[in-house]
């Protein structure tokens, strides 16, 4: 599923939203105050470590906050 990030230009706010067309992304606007002034951000999967890495640091509770 294409699901991408997305920050509020306004009020700052940080939303994942999912993308099915460009037109969808278009018209995306912030959830909290509506504004169309939003900027894409990375992918959250692929701002995220690999999973191999993260089973080899051990219990896997520390590479997420
Ligand atoms: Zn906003």
């Amino acid at each position: 599923m294409p699901i991408y990030e997305y920050r509020c230009e306004r009020c700052q706010n940080e939303f994942e939203s999912f993308v099915w067309s460009s037109r969808d992304e278009e018209a995306m606007e912030c959830p909290r105050c509506g504004s169309k002034d939003v900027k894409k951000l990375m992918s959250s999967f692929a701002s995220k470590a690999p999973l191999s890495s993260v089973l080899g640091s051990g219990c896997g509770t520390g590479g997420f906050s």
